[in-house]
């Protein structure tokens, strides 16, 4: 194996936006930085050139973010989310420095946009930036190699050599080639597991194969999996993550936001039995669509039909995918491979359970639902019977795991013992199942990542000087 000859004082593994936020953050606290990423440089970034918005506290309106979102509503929403399965502390460094973020990005290139206002009701919450999460990880890769930090592409950490609880060398594998690299301090921030077929199979069975990964193929969790034969402590359930429905019909990775599908209040949705299995109106999209992921992942074959008639066409965002069109039922039944008469009952049982009179409305919780079905449609039903009818095929998209490695405040991995590694940080998805143990709110993995990838990379070139 060679050597690269070069001793850096912080090795980062990851070159999505927490390693390269621990990149900078380490530069400017003068190390001497190497960063890693397996992508070629095309493809450089991770899941984080798929983002679009980052979640901020603040007590006033700024110029990105309209009204106020304390620590205490910020950290409500979040026990909300996650029913208490979140690391207190470690949650609590994240908000209070979530307020700080903003100005951190601009002065890094990152350009934000005025408060969105939008059905998404974000604007007060979440600040969006300028050309999304490629412009963002561009504009932190060009600030990283102004600061002087070496990246190498198409290199991934595969092992690290650990003893007494301080890292000594990484052994990469860079083209097919294997290296060692000797360094002060190493950072972790390489993503979750959520491109690792065989992990999601041992984790979810076989219902695993059939999920679409939103993001990145490289993040395998091949890092984790080390951390794991070192003993690190390991926090979380393997089949908690993010996981939302999406048109089946995208790619099996990066297929990113566009594949997403926000048809599902408007219709019915059915799985491969032709049967509905949950209420498409319980709540406006933006807060449900991240359970239905789960819930086309616990159908037969991991696929469900959102199918709706010609009123509803006009009501969402039009989809990358063309909707499967036919002019009957039957016919529609046939393009999506279900049974026609089952399909033709269950549109009938919807149809007649739809109450008479009600005002749709489409922008507000509207008093339009159903009676004496299972499940029933609490919102926005109406009787399918305006031809021609449409169908959107959806499978579960997996964007990121939560199984992490444990870390402290200063953003070291834990072992077993409760030590920590002395100088191994992590950062980003790899540990933000410490602070979303389940659930999610959005925008929150960038901000776990901002926040935790600065601390990280701080830390980290710190070792330069205590040893
Ligand atoms: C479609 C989509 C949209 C999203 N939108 C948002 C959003 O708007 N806001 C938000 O907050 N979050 C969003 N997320 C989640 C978000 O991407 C993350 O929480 C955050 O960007 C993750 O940053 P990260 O640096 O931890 O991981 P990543 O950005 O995924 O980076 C991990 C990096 O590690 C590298 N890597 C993998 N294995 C190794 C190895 N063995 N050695 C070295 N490097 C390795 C990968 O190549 C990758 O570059 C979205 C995710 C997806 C998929």
């Amino acid at each position: 194996m060679s050597s690269i000859s070069e001793v850096y004082d912080v090795l980062v593994a990851g070159g999505g936006n927490a390693g390269l936020c621990a990149a900078i953050s380490a530069a400017e606290n003068g190390a001497k930085v190497l960063l890693l990423e397996p992508a070629p440089k095309q493809m450089r970034g991770g899941n984080s050139r798929h983002t679009r918005d980052i979640r901020c506290m603040h007590n006033r309106p700024t110029s990105v973010l309209s009204g106020s979102y304390s620590k205490d509503e910020f950290f409500e929403d979040l026990l909300k989310v996650t029913e208490g399965t979140t690391d207190k502390e470690l949650a609590e460094i994240v908000i209070e420095r979530s307020s700080m973020i903003y100005e951190w990005m601009i002065s890094h290139g990152v350009h934000l946009q005025l408060p969105y206002k939008s059905a998404l009701s974000l604007g007060r919450t979440n600040i969006f930036f300028i050309g999304g999460g490629k412009a963002l990880v561009n504009s932190y890769y060009k600030q990283a190699e102004k600061l002087g930090v070496d990246v190498l592409y198409n290199s991934r950490l595969v092992d690290m050599e650990i003893s007494n609880t301080k890292f000594e060398s990484a052994k990469i594998i860079r083209r097919g080639f294997p290296y060692q690299i000797k360094a002060k301090a190493i950072v972790l921030a390489s993503g979750g597991f959520e491109a690792n077929l065989e992990w999601l199979k041992k984790a979810w069975g076989p219902a695993g194969e059939n999920f679409l990964i939103r993001g990145t193929p490289y993040n395998k969790g091949e890092v984790l999996k080390i951390l794991m034969c070192k003993g690190a402590k390991i926090t979380g359930d393997p089949t908690e993550c993010h996981a939302v429905a999406i048109d089946a019909r995208a790619p099996k990775y990066d297929g990113g936001i566009i594949t997403r599908l926000d048809c599902v209040p408007f219709g019915i949705v059915v799985n491969r039995d032709a049967e509905r299995f949950y209420d498409e109106g319980e709540d406006f999209w933006p807060k449900r669509y991240a359970l239905w992921g789960r819930l086309i992942a616990a159908q037969p074959e991991q696929i469900a039909y959102s199918i709706i008639d010609s009123k509803s066409l006009e009501l969402f965002m039009p989809s990358v995918f063309n909707p499967i069109r036919a002019a009957t039922i039957d016919q529609l039944a046939e393009k999506i491979g279900v049974d026609g008469s089952k399909l033709n009952k269950t549109i009938a049982s919807f149809n007649n359970a739809v109450e008479k009179d009600c005002s749709f409305d489409c922008n507000s919780l509207d008093n339009c639902k159903t009676k004496g079905i299972s499940p029933p449609k609490t919102h926005w039903a109406r009787r399918i019977n305006t031809p021609p009818y449409f169908a959107y095929p959806l499978r579960p998209g997996i964007t990121f795991t939560y199984l992490a490695a444990k870390i402290n405040r200063k953003a070291q991995v834990i072992i077993k013992n409760g030590s920590p590694l002395q100088n191994v940080f992590a950062a980003g998805e790899i540990m933000a199942g410490n602070i979303l143990g389940r659930g999610y709110l959005a925008g929150f993995g960038l901000t776990i990542g901002t926040v935790f990838g600065i601390i990280a990379g701080r830390y980290a070139s710190k070792w330069k000087y205590d040893e």
